[in-house]
């Protein structure tokens, strides 16, 4: 019998897994591309501090990132290219509005001259190799390949088709929840990315991060990527690539090119852009219980209905390297021991705020 078995093969799955499975318990994995082509593949897999003046989710952010540059380096530090990266401004109109923003780095940086309003040098951004994170931190985990049409449940096991498990935890990506709540369809959103590859001469020690990431690959740049929002995946186009690439040219010289390599994925984003970890409610039993929650009555998130041995751990948009280990692990000692989950990454918030809007 499966302890936990988690549904998706992307960051979001994996990291879980890794949590998971320090607790000695049976944890399993399915996925349906056979681990070979979750959109976690396609991401530059940049991780960068959030840039801004305080908010909740920039607080939330800096938690994550702080705590995440501390995971990589110390469990996958071969893995982890701590190499820096130089933050240019996106939409401040002075350089003293820009410069004012060192103030909010959660880490240690050095503000430059660079042209034309300066940009900050942060040391501990890096970027982490996506495809061998997540094989890594799957060891010790046991892999299915298969499409999981719906859940069942027997008594107290889930059964998701030959799989039974004890709690199931749902990864899906920017795939449609196999649960059938509104709350979450309506909730999370597709938002698709590409990124490309290209050959020329280039000669950068860091990653720039501008409109777009920029980083040195064996005889080239790697350049990302676009944020669509889309139900459908679009096609990988050339158009998009040459804008990432114009893009590109407004803080580094690109002379001739070749492309190389393009590649895109969907990832998964919320609403109100903060992840989702934590148990998934059930919003047909909740609203009969508490029917006052139409008029925006506000509850604990102890007091909707649960699913209970369901979770999910999805919609950490484009910053999904960054902000999974962090929502992981506090997922994971959720689930196996009872800890407090954050407000801000539990589904109960988007529970609520579906049924307020129902009005
Ligand atoms: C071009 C690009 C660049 C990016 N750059 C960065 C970056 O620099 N930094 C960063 O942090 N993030 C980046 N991201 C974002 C990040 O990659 C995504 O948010 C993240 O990969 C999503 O991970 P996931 O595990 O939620 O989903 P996925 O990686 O999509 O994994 C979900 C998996 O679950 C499978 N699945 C779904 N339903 C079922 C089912 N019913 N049965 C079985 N399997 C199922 C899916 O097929 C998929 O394989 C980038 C993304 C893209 C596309």
């Amino acid at each position: 019998m499966i302890d936990h078995l988690i549904i998706g093969g992307g960051i979001a799955g994996a990291s879980v897994a890794y949590f998971l499975k320090q607790s000695g318990a049976k944890v399993a994995i399915v996925d349906d591309t056979g681990f070979e082509n979750p959109a976690s593949f396609a991401a530059g897999a940049f991780i960068n501090p959030v840039m801004g003046k305080p908010s909740k989710f920039k607080d939330f952010a800096d938690e994550a990132f702080a705590f995440c540059v501390c995971f990589y380096s110390q469990n996958f530090p071969e893995l982890f290219n701590h190499c820096g990266s130089l933050i240019y401004p996106k939409n401040e109109k002075t350089k003293e509005e820009f410069a004012a923003l060192g103030a909010y780095i959660p880490s240690p940086y050095e503000l430059t001259d660079t042209p034309p309003l300066g940009a900050f040098f942060v040391k501990d951004s890096g970027l982490i190799s996506p495809k061998a994170l997540i094989d890594a931190m799957l060891e010790g985990v046991d892999r299915y390949e298969a499409h999981i049409e719906r859940l069942e449940k027997e008594g107290d096991i889930w059964k998701a088709g030959e799989l039974r498990a004890k709690t199931v935890i749902l990864a899906q990506g920017a795939v449609k929840s196999i649960v059938d709540e509104p709350y979450l369809h309506t909730q999370l959103y597709g938002l698709w990315g590409q990124k490309s590859k290209i050959k020329t001469e280039a000669n950068l020690p860091y990653i720039i991060s501008s409109k777009v990431h920029i980083v040195a690959i064996e005889g080239g740049l790697g350049i990302g990527a676009t944020h669509i929002r889309t139900e459908e995946p679009i096609p990988i186009n050339r158009a998009d690539t040459l804008r990432l690439i114009e893009e590109a040219r407004e803080v580094i010289d690109i002379a001739d090119f070749e492309v190389t390599e393009e590649a895109g994925g969907m990832r998964s984003a919320s609403i109100d852009h903060f992840p989702l970890a934590g148990a998934v409610y059930d919003s047909e039993k909740t609203i009969e219980r508490f029917p006052s929650l139409i008029h925006g009555a506000r509850l604990s998130s102890e007091a909707p209905s649960k699913y209970e041995g369901l979770y999910i751990h999805t919609g950490h948009g484009s910053r999904a390297f960054m902000l999974s280990p962090y929502t992981a692990k506090l997922l994971a000692e959720y689930i196996t021991a009872n800890a407090p989950i954050q407000k801000e990454t539990d589904p109960a918030r988007l529970l609520f705020r579906y049924f307020k809007k129902k009005l």
